[in-house]
């Protein structure tokens, strides 16, 4: 967790040239030759004018935009098992021992992740069509991604009709081979879409396709399943310590309840 929440705030967004005119005349690239879309193989022509920011150009779409954009280059990345070894984890034999501890954690963060894209059913209101927590949007559209990987990398399964026995199957020994593919195809278009200022582009692909919730599979099914299984948020409650008979300190505990949290901060201190 850790290691990807690292690359993810680091890597993820602390890299990327926005491509812009910083004064009327002035870019930050070769203007007379600017630099070719992989996409389509021709000159960029988009940029960001004078004036004009991320925020500004992408509104409302900036911020789940781009997380989900830092969180590909942290799934990405992750397979890369030079930097697992900067954040201490065996590498095993080799550029790439999947049966190494680097390779449990791999295979971890991308199950995790997915996990997650299904959990986000809970912040997709049906009503309005729209996601309401900017992180889960993009779990979604990333789960979305492995779903559609292709041979057989991450599938959902179930016998009962209703998914109450729903299963993620990912197949760990295709993480790097189809897994990470798939996702850096994903992040070529959002990094390039953020880089060139190309909202139309950006919304059309994240909003139209890569989180669009459609069918009932999604919309009533798993999210119906989500809800019915959500169990209660974590509190996490601090103990205190207080001095007992003797002069002897004595650790007290409190119940992971909000009536514990409360007991904790009022008997602190005191
Ligand atoms: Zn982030």
């Amino acid at each position: 967790m850790l290691k990807q929440v690292g690359i993810h705030e680091l890597l993820g967004h602390g890299t990327g040239k926005n491509l812009r005119e910083t004064a009327p005349g002035v870019y930050n690239f070769n203007h007379a030759s600017p630099p070719i879309n992989p996409i389509t193989e021709r000159p960029i022509t988009t940029y960001y004018k004078p004036n004009q920011t991320y925020s500004s150009v992408f509104g409302p779409l900036a911020s789940t935009y781009e997380e989900c954009r830092a969180e590909c280059v942290a799934m990405a990345l992750s397979c890369d098992f030079n930097i697992l070894k900067i954040f201490g984890f065996d590498t095993g034999k080799g550029d790439i021992d999947m049966s190494s501890k680097a390779g449990d954690v791999l295979y971890t963060s991308y199950l995790s992740m997915a996990r997650a894209g299904i959990m986000a059913m809970e912040f997709w209101d049906p009503k309005s069509k729209k996601w309401g927590q900017i992180h889960m949007q993009a779990r979604y559209g990333i789960l979305k991604t492995f779903l559609t990987a292709g041979h057989g990398f991450c599938v959902l399964d179930y016998e009962n009709d209703d998914l109450s026995d729903l299963t993620i199957k990912l197949d760990r020994s295709k993480i790097l081979s189809h897994g990470r593919p798939a996702v850096e195809r994903v992040l070529r278009l959002l990094h390039l879409f953020k880089c060139t200022a190309d909202i139309e582009s950006a919304r059309e692909f994240y909003d139209g396709e890569l989180t669009c919730v459609e069918g009932p599979f999604w919309a009533e099914k798993v999210r119906e399943q989500v809800l019915k299984k959500k169990t209660p948020r974590k509190v996490f409650v601090q103990a205190n310590t207080v001095l007992g008979e003797g002069g002897k300190v004595e650790l007290r505990e409190y119940e992971a309840t909000c009536e514990g949290m409360i007991r904790s901060w009022a008997e602190r201190d005191v």
